[in-house]
């Protein structure tokens, strides 16, 4: 009944160059001044109003397309930040093309059917992800469901993911020669040495699905110097909020056993924000695969559970969303590589592309249309969300 492919031909030639241009001009967290214009730009042409540096992020934007007649709110979130070295290594210059393109499709049929669709662009999601402040400052609170997809070597239409806190360890200790005054030094390394190694001895009582990992960014200037300053940052990451706290304290205090060990003066801090874990809801998934079956996305499989985090998980836990992954390429595929970023330009792609702004739109057009649907997954959200508190 609505003549969903039609819509997506019109615009699909425009949507392939607009994933291409912002593959070739690829920007990091925050500094996507050329990908979020890209997407004004084509939003602004296809009738949206648009409001810039949305709740004060230079590189986000809302764009709003109004029927002007009753109807819930359903909001697409693009994503347009690439990674240092490897580009668009986790393919979200295809992430914000499909949320525009499947945004501008269901904007087609508004007038006809009532509502509103939000096109948001969201920077930053491999650092500093942008969709943090935005659940906290309620952007989500009034919004009835969201829906965006993800590039992967596989599809799925639901997922998992872990709830993260980004954590760093600065230990201050004393500079002293190494060899002719040692005693006279307190090593801000082996502050760093001592929490790695009290991290690896806690590892063998956590929950198997938790993950830690460190990298030390700071390790002392010269060898023949005591180390005065040494900092390692840690990702910490759970199956749920709850137990990410529970965790989190535990691995700081492997750090301050390191800090009364070595004599060292330790500061703790977040230096990304904290995602929470992706909350799955059953009706909207349901919803969703049988659309990712109808409109053809390939290689579907049963339900991922990634061991990754997403600052979607913070939305998830606002209001109902779905984060479908779309396979783009029929053999195994890493994410975070430069193969991976060159496979968002395959014609492969591009027909996954296609099958999944067909399942997005025709999902967002059922819950604009059919209130009993839009009730039951509303339903799902509260029970899960409700139970977490
Ligand atoms: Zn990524
Ligand atoms: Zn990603």
């Amino acid at each position: 009944m609505y003549k969903i492919n039609e819509k997506i031909d019109e615009i699909f030639d425009e949507l392939k160059e607009l994933s291409e241009y912002i593959y070739n001009n690829p920007e990091l967290g925050n500094q996507e001044f050329l990908s979020s214009k890209a997407h004004i730009d084509f939003l602004t042409k296809y009738g949206f109003e648009v409001e810039e540096h949305f709740i004060g992020i230079e590189t986000a934007f809302k764009a709003v397309y109004d029927s002007n007649k009753p109807g819930p709110t359903i909001a697409l979130l693009d994503e347009y930040d690439a990674l240092p070295g490897v580009g668009h290594g986790c393919g979200h210059n295809m992430i914000g093309t499909i949320g525009t393109g499947t945004g501008i499709v269901i904007s087609k049929f508004l007038d006809e059917i009532g509502g509103k669709v939000f096109v948001i662009g969201t920077p930053a999601e491999e650092t500093n992800g942008a969709k943090v402040d935005m659940a906290d400052k309620g952007v989500f609170d009034n919004i009835d469901a969201v829906l965006m997809a993800h590039p992967a070597d596989k599809s799925y239409a639901s997922i998992q993911s872990l709830a993260i806190e980004a954590i760093k360890f600065e230990f201050i200790g004393k500079a002293a020669h190494a060899a002719s005054d040692p005693e006279k030094g307190i090593n801000a390394l082996d502050g760093v040495i001592g929490t790695f190694n009290n991290i690896n001895a806690l590892r063998q009582h956590i929950e198997s699905s938790a993950r830690i990992h460190g990298i030390i960014t700071e390790g002392g200037v010269a060898a023949n110097i005591v180390p005065e300053r040494a900092v390692a940052n840690f990702y910490v990451r759970a199956t749920t909020k709850k137990y990410l706290t529970e965790l989190v304290g535990k691995v700081k205090n492997c750090a301050r056993a390191a800090a009364l060990s070595t004599g060292a003066k330790l500061n703790i801090s977040n230096y990304e924000k904290t995602y929470d874990d992706f909350v799955s809801n059953e009706s909207f998934n349901k919803l969703l695969l049988e659309n990712m079956i109808e409109y053809d996305v390939e290689q579907l499989e049963n339900n991922r559970t990634s061991l990754g985090s997403l600052d979607a998980g913070n939305v998830s836990h606002k209001c109902p969303t779905v984060h479908p992954m779309f396979s783009i390429s029929k053999t195994p595929l890493i994410a975070h590589t430069k193969e991976f970023a060159m496979a968002t330009l395959t014609p492969y792609a591009y027909k996954q592309m296609k099958s999944i702004i067909g399942a997005l739109s025709k999902t967002g057009i059922d819950l604009l249309t059919n209130d009993d649907l839009l009730k039951k997954i509303k339903a799902d959200f509260d029970n899960v969300v409700s139970k977490e508190k």
